[in-house]
């Protein structure tokens, strides 16, 4: 059973928890999941309801200030029991990719450090992961071969829906205690720095609950976590977490940007017509990564369609390249004085790219065409902006608004040292004994890949660190 905060009599007074996971989206879940049947005592707080209300996606509401962020910053969130993973349902099913070794590098041009936790420590989650999110990896071919090309072929996998796979885990063999329409407003720490108390109320009541616990973790995603931090300022002017002032810088998505039109040769069109998901998905190379300075990137080619599950037109593409974006600390998420429902500051997003992201977006761009060219596998016919002579300013000004893949990364990120980032290697807030973050806003580097399953690996990994701290026995 998944109980209600409004109700106060379910409210848990005078319980102090082993772990306060604080959101119920990916990540949190599959914290909860894992440490379910371990012996430790977790309460899983939610904000939203059972399903999307508007007095609670309205808190979701905040203005751009750099780029215009397409998505818009409240609709590529979702915020409900479940989380964002309320937008995979149906055909959109979630994507899931692994993150390379090109992707845990540090950027070049960034000054800032990559990731401290080898690629291979990661992957030992994988299947962990991919079992969670129901993830499958279909069998298809391209419909030309890619031998010689700058590109290869990739491999998606396709994930399920996650309340519906987690059903059973809620009714029957509830361990964990969740609740919904807890919001967290505040946490307090003792002398000592470390958190002592959560604070949250429901929407309808605006009393303060206080919730205590041995461990926090924050999970509720990659520009929330930062706005949350940053809005617990009545201790620390600067928010909690924010020794190092990198909480909510970094901001980073993976800018999708249409570069040009495909002309598709008759095999190509005989393919993309008898496919039911008619996209076609290249990485670059290793080889190409070396010498364009590890700009990870992907193409996606379509056709051109209203609707791109059932293709109508199989003559005429889109290309579409999908890249990494260099970590970049001007690009960030800070407060605006708008407040707003539950009495915390809003958030302002100035999503910036840097120089050394519009120099690869147009390598890859060159690299593509000349390699359809030379394969005839299709003619591009490329956006004039990529001909005209722009700087790079010009260049991302020229766009009116830009789309990523509502993927929010870097804004709590990940360092070894406290200089360079907000958590160490094992998520865990530096300086702060008792405070962890799950989620993109912990990846150091935006990497090329839909993030959902790298941080569901993450996830799962903190699982094992605090099962290993809390209870040494516990852990296989
Ligand atoms: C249309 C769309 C399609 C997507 N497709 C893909 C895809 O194909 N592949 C992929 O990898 N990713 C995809 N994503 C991104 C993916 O959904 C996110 O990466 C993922 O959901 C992040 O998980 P999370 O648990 O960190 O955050 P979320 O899923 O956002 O969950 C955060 C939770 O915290 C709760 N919360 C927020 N504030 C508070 C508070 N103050 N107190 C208590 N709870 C709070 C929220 O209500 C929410 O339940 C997609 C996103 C969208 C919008």
């Amino acid at each position: 059973m998944i109980k209600d905060f409004e109700a106060t009599d379910l409210r848990p007074k005078g319980k102090i928890y082993d772990v306060c996971i604080i959101g119920s989206g990916p990540a949190g879940l599959s914290i909860a999941k894992k440490l379910s049947g371990s012996g430790l005592s977790v309460g899983v707080f939610e904000g939203g309801g059972e399903t999307l209300t508007e007095e609670s996606a309205s808190i979701y509401e905040g203005t751009s200030a750099g780029i215009k962020y397409g998505h818009g910053i409240r609709s590529s969130r979702y915020r409900a029991f479940g989380g964002t993973s309320a937008h995979w349902q149906g055909p959109r099913r979630l994507m899931a990719l692994s993150l390379d070794e090109a992707d845990f590098l540090a950027d070049p041009g960034s000054g800032l450090p990559g990731w401290p936790v080898p690629r291979s420590e990661l992957l030992a989650y994988s299947p962990e992961a991919e079992r969670f999110l129901g993830v499958e990896y279909p069998s298809d071919d391209l419909p030309f071969p890619v031998e010689g090309w700058d590109y290869r072929r990739g491999r998606f996998g396709y994930g399920g829906d996650l309340l519906g796979i987690l059903g059973e885990h809620f009714t029957d063999k509830q361990e964990a205690d969740y609740f919904i329409n807890a919001n967290l407003v505040d946490m307090s720490l003792d002398e000592s720095g470390r958190i002592n108390k959560a604070f949250f109320r429901s929407f309808n009541n605006p009393d303060v609950f206080e919730v205590e616990a041995r461990k926090y973790v924050l999970a509720c995603g990659g520009m929330e976590n930062p706005r949350l931090l940053l809005n617990f300022n009545r201790q620390v002017d600067h928010g909690i977490g924010n020794e190092s002032g990198f909480v909510g810088r970094c901001f980073s998505e993976h800018p999708s940007i249409r570069v040009g039109e495909l002309w598709f040769p008759r095999d190509v069109r005989d393919y993309l017509e008898k496919r039911r998901s008619a996209r076609i998905y290249l990485f670059p190379r290793e080889s190409w990564l070396r010498d364009n300075f590890n700009f990870n990137h992907m193409i996606r080619v379509q056709p051109n369609t209203s609707s791109w599950w059932s293709p109508t037109n199989t003559r005429y593409g889109s290309v579409i390249v999908v890249t990494k974006q260099t970590a970049n600390t001007n690009s960030r998420i800070t407060l605006s004085d708008d407040k707003d429902a539950l009495g915390l500051s809003r958030m302002v997003l100035d999503w910036r790219l840097m120089e050394e992201d519009v120099e690869g977006i147009r390598r890859a761009v060159q690299t593509i065409s000349t390699n359809f060219a030379r394969f005839n596998a299709g003619r591009v016919r490329i956006d004039e902006r990529f001909h005209a002579d722009l700087s790079a300013s010009e260049f991302i000004e020229s766009f009116d608004e830009m789309r990523g893949g509502n993927h929010h990364m870097g804004t709590t990120r990940m360092s070894g040292s406290p200089k360079y980032g907000v958590v160490d290697e094992n998520c865990k807030v530096h300086g702060m004994g008792n405070l962890y973050i799950a989620g993109s806003s912990v990846f150091p580097t935006s990497g090329h890949a839909n993030p959902t399953l790298t941080i569901v690996e993450l996830s799962l990994r903190l699982s094992d660190h605090l099962m290993r701290v809390l209870s040494p026995e516990m852990v296989s």
